[in-house]
């Protein structure tokens, strides 16, 4: 028999509305003595059964529902129905015609919470962020090597979220032929080369694919500044669509080092391109100093707010970046801004940025409001897991 999580009075209310999440706050008691990662019932506090939920001792989100169906037994066969259908999903959006990498599994929206994958051609990137999912871990594995296309199974849990479960970091091999020193990624036409093993996340942000692909300018000659550029996306498209100059900039020589090797990728002018290892806070003070400007800027920041407790002190950071960045922008210029803070939501970006640019004397245009491609898809029942926000302003 599973163990019991009893809630106190009222606190099933999120739950009643499919909120997946349990907070350790909210527990009344536990009956039954459950193992982390353990699949347990969860009860009202009148005994009601609501649902069945994997197990966190360790985290402030004490469990984690898998189902609210009494019926349905969490076991390989459950697992194994969710992938498919996450995989079915990313069928459905035709990626393979624009594409060789994409998110197969994003965690909750996919009824999978702590699991992430990644597939970069035939090779499967996961990462398994709380103490139930790394239980699953060689199933996970297992049903990936069973899927035609996959011969690689590559774990990248080397997350801050797994502490938070009192696991440790885990990288490696987890089933089939070794990774390929780099892989190299299509995107539109556009090659990437992605370090798979040592890249961000699990290599590529892959959520800024449909962000990248065009901007509302035409750039034949025109100059871009690429904040953050990391591995060059932006700016590589950029130049491809025509630019003159395009500025990278990133505090990583790591990453720039890719976005050079990115450029001959594309075969493309290395004239063009202009690389800078600097913190961009200082480095946007520098061009304002020495009165650069740009046609073109990207502002697509690490998170700037990883707790609520930095909610201030990051807006003002935003504020500060996009302040500068509309000083630096020609007139008919473009600014892409992003944030990928959670606690930053779209409304509260859009209020950030329009005080940066009255306090700039700007007064640009929105033309689209941007978010993570549909390959990262979100829950109607979890309005906090959205987190990629951004603006496309003309001025
Ligand atoms: N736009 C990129 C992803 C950006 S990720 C893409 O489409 O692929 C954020 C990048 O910001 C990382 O490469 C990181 O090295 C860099 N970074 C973090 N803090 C920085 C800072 N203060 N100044 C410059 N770069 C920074």
């Amino acid at each position: 028999m599973l163990a019991s999580l009893i809630l106190k009075h009222r606190r099933e209310r999120p739950l009643l509305r499919k909120h997946p999440w349990i907070f350790s706050g909210g527990v009344e008691r536990i009956d039954g003595d459950p193992q982390p990662g353990d699949t347990i019932e969860v009860h009202d506090s009148t005994g009601k059964w609501i649902a069945r939920a994997a197990y966190s001792p360790n985290s402030q989100i004490i469990a984690r529902v898998w189902t609210f169906d009494m019926e349905e037994k969490i076991d390989r066969d459950f697992i194994r129905k969710r992938i498919e259908a996450a995989v079915r999903y990313r069928d459905s959006l035709g990626l393979a015609n624009v594409t060789n990498a994409w998110r197969l599994v994003f965690g909750e929206a996919d009824g999978l919470p702590g699991l992430v994958i990644d597939r970069y051609g035939d090779i499967a990137v996961c990462q398994f962020l709380t103490v139930a999912m790394d239980r699953w871990k060689r199933v996970i594995t297992d049903i990936l090597m069973d899927m035609p296309d996959i011969n690689t199974v590559y774990e990248r849990s080397d997350t801050s979220a797994r502490a938070r479960e009192g696991l440790e970091v885990a990288d490696g091999l987890l089933a089939g032929k070794p990774l390929p020193n780099q892989f190299l990624m299509t995107e539109y036409g556009l090659n990437l080369w992605v370090d798979i093993a040592n890249g961000h996340k699990t290599g590529c942000y892959l959520d800024q694919r449909e962000n990248r692909r065009a901007f509302p300018i035409d750039l034949h000659g025109k100059s871009v500044l690429n904040c953050f550029c990391y591995t060059g996306g932006f700016g590589l498209r950029a130049a491809s669509l025509g630019a003159a100059s395009v500025t990278q900039v990133d505090s990583s020589e790591n990453a720039l080092e890719m976005a050079r090797k990115n450029a001959e990728a594309n075969h493309l002018d290395e004239n063009v391109f202009t690389y800078e290892k600097a913190d961009v806070f200082q480095y946007l003070r520098t061009c304002r100093d020495s009165r650069k400007s740009f046609d073109l800027i990207v502002l697509d920041p690490p998170k700037l707010i990883e707790t609520q407790a930095q909610l201030e002190k990051g807006c003002r950071g935003y504020k500060d970046l996009n302040l500068l960045a509309l000083k630096l922008l020609n007139p008919g210029g473009a600014l892409l801004t992003f944030s990928c803070s959670g606690a930053m939501t779209p409304e509260l970006f859009q209020k950030v940025v329009g005080d940066a640019a009255r306090d700039a004397d700007k007064s640009p245009r929105v033309a689209r409001i941007l978010q993570q491609a549909p390959d990262h898809p979100l829950s109607l029942d979890i309005p906090e897991a959205d987190y990629l926000t951004g603006l496309e302003l003309l001025l």
